[in-house]
């Protein structure tokens, strides 16, 4: 089984159907995403109607629970505050519905999603070392869990050789064979912040045992253009363009 992986989306269409072909192209059976398909960017009904189309099992990110008055945003930035509350003025019913049903952690046969940690997902928390990792990696029953967050990849893992010792790596193509756990930041599709601007995606292949970080090119005038048209922040717009 080859699954395709979305990290944060962010109501960025234009990023999203680029990793969309990209999954076409790597042949993948099945697309999650680790949740944040909202927030930021202005194209928020087109980008959950398009990971309901392709069949994504989808969690709930920070983003999406804010947007539905689930999450209180005291803590967010005055922009992403600015943009929760313009998303929430643009979801239909049916995608307020969509996301309130979204669950914080999914479990398939071979992997696990979450959208910043695994052992406490409500709380939104993110793995930025290993340190950040080891509840999670100690708690997980599948070899695998996805996450996204922090918008940055990277692959935490625990060596079957020695599971005492938490390894890390920024490395775009990972070997899993010898990994007991692993954690898998899948970076953002539709607001890296590691300043690459181009949208990042994942592939696991479960019976190679190996994960690879993609990267696809999109059209970010497209995207900044519909930012800035549509009210929202102008930031929101010019970060895109740095990745950042
Ligand atoms: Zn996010």
């Amino acid at each position: 089984m080859r699954y395709g992986i979305l990290g944060d989306i962010h109501a960025n269409l234009s990023a999203l159907e680029a990793v969309l072909r990209c999954f076409e192209q790597e042949g993948v059976d099945k697309i999650l995403s680790v949740g944040d398909v909202v927030g930021y960017g202005a194209a928020p009904r087109e980008c959950i109607a398009l990971v309901r189309e392709v069949g994504a099992t989808v969690v709930k990110g920070n983003h999406d629970a804010a947007a539905i008055g689930e999450l209180d945003t005291t803590f967010f930035n005055p922009h992403a505050k600015a943009a929760t509350e313009w998303t929430s003025g643009q979801l239909s019913k049916q995608d307020m519905a969509w996301i309130e049903d979204l669950p914080l952690i999914a479990n398939l046969s071979e992997c696990s999603v979450a959208h910043g940690t695994f052992h406490e997902p409500e709380h939104y928390d993110y793995i930025q070392c290993t340190q950040d990792a080891d509840a999670s990696l100690d708690l997980m029953d599948l070899p695998v869990c996805f996450v996204g967050h922090t918008h940055v990849p990277v692959v935490i893992m625990r060596m079957t050789d020695d599971p005492t010792r938490t390894a890390y790596t920024i490395e775009y193509e990972v070997d899993l064979s010898e990994s007991a756990r692993a954690l898998v930041n899948v970076g953002s599709v539709g607001q890296p912040r590691d300043e690459d601007s181009r949208a990042a995606y994942c592939v696991y292949d479960a019976e190679q045992a190996t994960v690879s970080i993609g990267r696809a090119k999109y059209d970010i005038e497209r995207e900044a253009a519909r930012i800035r048209s549509a009210g929202l922040p102008g930031i929101l717009a010019d970060r895109l363009f740095l990745g950042v």
